[in-house]
């Protein structure tokens, strides 16, 4: 007989219940008895419980896991979300005065084989719209709160690509359930050492309340602690703090409000003098944090920039302080032990890259998986996929604060060379003469596409000057053609698409 396969995932956070699903899903785990996943839960050490913004590949990963898309939004008090609206980012406000721009997840309008990008870029700056809104007809969609579906439309699917919002602590609690009900096995206890064997793998991993344990593989889930990666096994952290300045987050939540504020349909970045707030509407509650830089900003002071933009619902808010260091472990599978979650790593959540990494690690993880031999075999390849994913990311975050013209100490900081990645800059010169393109990026390695960069660039005033190639682009009359369909479609659609709230009343069943 084949001796099972025991995978023990140490952790019941996001990151350990949502791995714990997948590898159940992905590993037919209720056909296949020679196999065995365990997730090991402390019942004395939380979850980090905040986390309530997605990217849009989330709806892939819930629909293969074979969860109800109306009971997600139910069980999780979930919103949908359709980008990020990104406040005050381009340059330091004068008093009353507030600019944004939009980060839709949805690809600029592409048709008859016409690329509209360069003809926006030769427009006439005074007179054109906004990037966006030139674009997608996401913008002016998010803008009236309207929903980027309708209800009768099959689960998981809309004509305008989305992600959701969702309280973090009831998304672990539906996977948990979900998991136990593919076959995972669930245990509580605290591991309190590891035991390394001669060729330095993970022997055992030893717990108070039930002893030794024993697996072939264990994942590390276990969050900022990171208990096996880190700290048995020693993995290197490779800081980003010289990039990304933001190390600290104080978040809140408050009740949600009666009109339909808490129905914004995409998430609120709001930049401040060192770092950003972030305000998510969910479904009965908002989630509001400030992201900053400990170097450039007292925790009295974020506390007061949290205070200020939480308004009038504020009163007496509690507030949790979270520090966090950025960056990411250069090995993330180290022998027969593989770090997903916050244990492999963490950047600031402006663009929601949390679940995103996680996704990433746990697809992998099911594909590479060796059947028999050694668990370790994977993890060159692993390793130097995760490690470019993080670069990648930590290089797209960067643009939002290069391109700033703000002129706080931490902006001025943010735009000094010397913290600017050497790709990000070399790419940045060449986007001075042409817009983002598709064989900027390698596909396996991305999160974001060239179109993000774009939305990037152009939302933030970025210019790419085409003027010396202008006779090149003959088709100005078809493309004005497009520009002016784009402005149809979205007029229609502002009128034909329920309202975020009425969508989300109709999935919940509420009254
Ligand atoms: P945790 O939630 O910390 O879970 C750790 C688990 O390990 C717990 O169950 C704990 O009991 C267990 N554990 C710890 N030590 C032991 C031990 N010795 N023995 C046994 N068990 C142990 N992500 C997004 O996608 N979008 C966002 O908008 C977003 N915003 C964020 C904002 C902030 C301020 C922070 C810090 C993170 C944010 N994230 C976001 C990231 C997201 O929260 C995490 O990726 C996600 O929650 C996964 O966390 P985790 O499961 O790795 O860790």
């Amino acid at each position: 007989m084949t001796p099972k396969r025991r995978i023990l995932i140490v952790g019941g956070g996001t990151a350990g219940w949502l791995t714990a699903a997948y590898l159940a899903k992905a590993l037919r785990l209720a056909e296949r008895s020679h196999l065995e996943v365990t997730v090991l839960e402390s019942p004395d050490i939380g979850v980090i419980g905040v986390g309530e913004g997605t990217f849009p590949t989330i709806r892939t990963t819930l629909q293969f896991l074979g969860i109800d898309e109306a009971r997600f939004i139910r069980e999780t008090s979930a919103t949908l979300k359709q980008g990020i609206r990104f406040v005050d980012w381009a340059r330091t406000p004068a008093a009353g005065e507030s600019r944004h721009f939009f980060h839709p997840f949805e690809a600029p309008f592409y048709a008859e084989g016409l690329n509209l990008v360069p003809y926006w870029l030769l427009q006439d700056e005074a007179a054109r719209l906004p990037f966006a809104q030139a674009l997608t007809i996401q913008q002016r969609v998010a803008d009236a709160r309207r929903a980027p579906k309708r209800a009768h439309e099959a689960p998981y699917t809309a004509p305008l690509n989305y992600a959701y919002h969702f309280d973090a602590l009831k998304l672990a609690r539906l996977l948990a359930a979900h998991a136990r009900q593919l076959g995972v096995r669930h245990l509580q206890g605290t591991v309190t050492q590891a035991g390394l064997d001669d060729a330095g793998a993970i022997a055992h991993v030893d717990t108070p309340e039930l002893g030794r344990l024993q697996a072939d593989l264990y994942i590390d889930c276990t969050g900022f602690r990171a208990e096996l990666i880190g700290g048995a096994l020693g993995a290197r952290f490779r800081s980003a703090r010289g990039i990304l300045f933001a190390d600290r987050a104080l978040a809140c939540k408050l009740p949600g409000e009666p009109d339909d504020a808490a129905f914004e349909s995409c998430t609120i970045a709001t930049a401040h003098e060192a770092g950003w707030t972030w305000d998510i509407g969910l479904n009965g509650s908002r989630g509001l944090g400030c992201v900053y830089s400990s170097d450039h900003l007292g925790e009295d002071a974020a506390a007061a920039i949290l205070r200020r933009h939480a308004g009038a619902a504020a009163g007496e808010i509690a507030m949790r302080s979270i520090p966090f260091a950025p960056g990411y472990r250069e090995h993330q599978w180290v022998k027969n032990c593989v770090a997903v979650g916050l244990s492999a790593g963490f950047l600031e959540p402006l663009e929601s890259t949390g679940l995103v990494l996680i996704e990433a690690a746990v697809g992998m993880i099911a594909e590479m998986l060796p059947h028999s031999g050694p668990m370790e075999a994977p993890a060159r390849r692993f390793n130097e996929l995760m490690a470019a994913r993080f670069e990648n990311i930590i290089g797209f975050l960067k643009l939002h604060y290069a391109l700033s013209g703000r002129q706080e100490p931490f902006w001025r900081d943010n735009a000094d060379p010397a913290t600017i990645p050497g790709r990000l800059a070399e790419l940045l010169a060449q986007w001075r003469l042409r817009p983002p393109g598709r064989f900027d990026f390698a596909l396996d390695t991305e999160t974001f596409a060239f179109f993000n960069y774009q939305y990037i660039l152009y939302g933030m005033g970025f210019r790419t000057d085409l003027g010396a190639g202008r006779d090149d682009f003959t088709q100005v009359e078809a493309a004005d053609r497009l520009f002016a369909k784009i402005q149809r479609f979205a007029d229609r659609a502002v009128v034909d698409l329920p309202s975020h709230r009425a969508l989300i009343q109709q999935l919940t069943g509420a009254p």
